[in-house]
């Protein structure tokens, strides 16, 4: 799946998904960026950067840790995500603070959870979380739902997929770029998750021939 996404953002631009920028600086009208590529340390002279590098959670200035809770790499408190629990501490957290998952529909069952948790406090239960969803939305759009293939891995699983490269509809309008897996528990049949490359179905829609075409 990642090959099938990689090759084709890479059609459109250069894309490094492992990229490693070791310096950026502005010099008159052009920004300069040093980065390795191929082991090698390379410089580039760019009219403009768009940084799109993530959010961090705004909690350095909080002091967590002398409040006896147990930090992560980020600062961020360890918690369990079945509780938004901190530790054995009557400290809930819940949304993008957490950094776990930073997606709105988690975020408010995290507040859900940790909400109720902490107004029973101390009698913390586990709530439910829904199965796991993304969305990068990118041309083609990537989407996982459930569990990953990384994630099943040594799991008694079997994979179904297709490729939008060679089907029918997708070469007529020019979009066929892409692929999709599904994946199935071996024995029960049962559905397990789902990964996917593909055009985004507002782009489908507007170039649909309309609601009578199959396919
Ligand atoms: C550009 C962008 C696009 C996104 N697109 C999607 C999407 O398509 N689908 C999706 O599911 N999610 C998306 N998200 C993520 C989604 O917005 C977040 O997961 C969600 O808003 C998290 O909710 P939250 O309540 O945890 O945090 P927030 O909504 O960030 O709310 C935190 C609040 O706390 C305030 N605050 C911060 N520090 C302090 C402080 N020290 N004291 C007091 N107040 C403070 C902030 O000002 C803010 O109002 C997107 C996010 C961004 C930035």
């Amino acid at each position: 799946m990642r090959d099938a996404a990689r090759a084709a953002l890479a059609e459109e631009l250069p894309c490094d998904p492992d990229a490693r920028v070791h310096g950026l600086r502005r010099e008159g009208d052009e920004v300069v960026v040093r980065f390795e590529q191929d082991g090698r340390s390379v410089e580039e002279r760019f009219e403009r950067v768009l940084a799109a590098v993530g959010r961090r959670p705004n909690l350095a200035d909080l002091d967590l840790e002398r409040a006896g809770l147990t930090l992560d790499a980020h600062g961020v408190p360890r918690f369990d995500r079945r509780t938004m629990q901190c530790g054995d501490a009557p400290v809930f957290l819940a949304g993008d603070v957490g950094h776990d998952r930073p997606l709105l529909h988690e975020a408010s069952d995290e507040g859900t959870i940790a909400g109720e948790n902490a107004a029973r406090f101390p009698d913390v239960r586990p709530g439910a979380r829904r199965s796991p969803l993304a969305v990068v939305f990118t041309d083609p759009q990537l989407a996982m739902v459930g569990e990953s293939w990384k994630e099943l891995r040594g799991r008694d699983v079997v994979q179904g997929e297709v490729s939008f490269e060679d089907q029918g509809r997708s070469r007529v309008m020019l979009m066929n770029r892409g692929r999709l897996h599904v994946y199935a528990d071996a024995r029960e049949g049962t559905f397990l998750g789902a990964e996917m490359a593909g055009r985004a179905p507002s782009t489908w829609a507007t170039c649909s021939p309309g609601p009578t075409s199959s396919g």
